[in-house]
């Protein structure tokens, strides 16, 4: 009943729960999320082809000239891309997609995917960020500074998403993100509902 699949794009501040939320979503409900590429140094326990596809910067430069990201972007000193490889073939063949990516790769998506659904992903109160990122305690005191001074700055780009979701627990943030998508499945605008109808005996 649907011609496409659905685009979904995650973004929100570094430790707002992305991964997280998408692991959940994954196991729960068997979302497909895409692995990225990067060059940024893999965190322990961080595997290659299953967290990211982790690349030299030389190489990530030559998928660039060779024009397979989608969109990409340099995140807080190293660069994020998704290969247009890992979204196309699935939404051919009618799947949802998940993209978790910063603000302006994003951006970049906007422009070419008018019909993708937008969700900013916010933490329940900046204290709580910052000690979700500390937690994690994968980053240096300059690494940590880098992505908690970026926040205010990436605030102000939620307008150009179609919703929020709050992190304050991740069940109900998995939930709510679930609902987002079944609604906007349910468009008419994205079902291909003639045949259908056409079945229908009056
Ligand atoms: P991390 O280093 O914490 O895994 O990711 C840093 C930031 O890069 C996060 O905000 C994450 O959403 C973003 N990111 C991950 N993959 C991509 C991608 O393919 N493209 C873009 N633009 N950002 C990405």
């Amino acid at each position: 009943m649907y011609t496409k699949g659905l685009l979904i794009i995650l973004s929100g501040p570094s430790g707002v729960g992305k991964g997280t939320i998408c692991k959940e979503l994954m196991k729960k409900y068997d979302y497909k999320v895409s692995i990225s590429a990067t060059t940024r140094t893999p965190r322990e326990g961080e595997v290659d082809g299953v967290n990211y596809y982790f690349l030299d910067k030389d190489v990530f430069k030559f998928k660039i000239k060779n024009n397979e990201f989608l969109e990409y972007a340099e995140v807080y000193g190293n660069y994020y891309g998704t290969l247009k490889s890992q979204v196309e073939e699935e939404l051919d063949k009618g799947n949802n997609i998940i993209l978790e990516i910063d603000i302006q790769g994003s951006m970049q998506v906007q422009k070419v995917f008018k019909n993708a659904v937008y969700i900013f992903l916010l933490p329940p109160s900046i204290n709580e960020l910052k000690s979700r990122i500390l937690k994690r305690g994968s980053e240096t005191e300059s690494s940590f500074n880098l992505r908690f001074s970026a926040v205010s700055e990436e605030l102000k780009y939620m307008d150009s998403y179609d919703y929020a979701v709050i992190n304050d627990d991740v069940d109900n943030a998995v939930e709510r993100v679930n609902g987002i998508i079944k609604t906007e499945m349910s468009r008419i605008s994205r079902m291909n509902l003639e045949k259908f109808i056409n079945g229908y005996v009056f």
